[in-house]
């Protein structure tokens, strides 16, 4: 596995901190900065983003760590980390969807039921997509990747309608809601959560007293108990990683078996990336 870290660094302060030729214009504004993990220059980048916090500043503005595998190592995992890159608004509460917030826990808000069927502007979807989420965590599959689902018998998840918010109202969608049905996997010690990197949220801002969070990010692959997967194709963690705030909802990591990586690397699947998980 070779990992990179990209940063966004406002080009003003990327000038003042940082050597000419690294990273490109993103913008007359903004820097990109991709380097190796191990790279001795993230490490520094890491200090100057500390002194800025100090002062209550920050020095970059956005960063994301991006791991590359060979294809043994994709063949060979049992789970894979499906991480979902096309993302659209609105949310399905501000299309109408109902939830129920009375279960949702005080601190986190982890547990509000959706209570009606998923509403959306269907519209609004990435077009070429297999797979999307709402930036509330909704996530919705094509039809035909639930016709694959329904050919190979993957097990684990329901495909529930999803109806579309037209001129007229709402009406069928030829979209479907995931829905996550398998035991819920239970989350190892050995993943690194946090804010950042360089911040590993020591003061728990991110989580929940009642465990229900395991943090703002995921900074390390995904780590988790073997004994709590019951072999579904379809999984998803019982803890959840984001915020809630404004329409923005914590979320579970969703996981896929090898079978169904090589069913969606079959029908040219897209919207996501895969990444290892380990079962320790
Ligand atoms: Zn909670």
């Amino acid at each position: 596995m070779r990992e990179t870290i990209e940063f966004r660094i406002d080009e003003e302060l990327a000038r003042k901190f940082l050597e000419p030729e690294l990273g490109s214009p993103m913008s007359d504004t903004l820097r990109r900065v991709v380097l190796p993990t191990h790279d001795e220059r993230v490490q520094r980048i890491g200090e100057i983003q500390r002194a800025h916090r100090e002062r209550g500043e920050f020095f970059f503005i956005y960063s994301a760590t991006h791991r590359h595998y060979s294809a043994k190592e994709m063949g060979s995992a049992e789970l894979l980390d499906l991480v979902i890159r096309a993302h659209f608004e609105p949310t399905g509460s501000m299309c109408g969807t109902e939830y129920d917030e009375s279960a949702a826990c005080k601190y986190c808000g982890v547990g509000a039921r959706q209570v009606s069927d998923l509403i959306l502007d269907t519209r609004r979807i990435p077009k070429g997509k297999d797979i999307a989420r709402t930036i509330a965590g909704e996530v919705i599959v094509s039809p035909r990747m639930v016709d694959a689902c329904r050919e190979y018998g993957l097990a684990g998840a329901d495909f529930r309608p999803v109806l579309h918010l037209g001129r007229k109202g709402r009406e069928p969608s030829e979209w479907s809601q995931l829905v996550i049905t398998s035991k819920p996997l239970k989350l190892s010690a050995s993943t690194v959560t946090g804010i950042n990197l360089f911040d590993l949220d020591e003061e728990n801002r991110h989580r929940c007293p009642k465990g229900h969070m395991a943090g703002l990010n995921q900074i390390s692959e995904l780590y988790v108990q073997r004994a709590s997967w019951d072999g579904s194709d379809w999984a998803r963690t019982g803890t959840f990683f984001g915020v809630r705030r404004g329409e923005l909802r914590p979320e579970p990591r969703l996981l896929v078996s090898q079978k169904l990586r090589q069913v969606l690397v079959g029908m040219k699947a897209k919207g996501f990336e895969l990444e290892v998980a380990h079962l320790v």
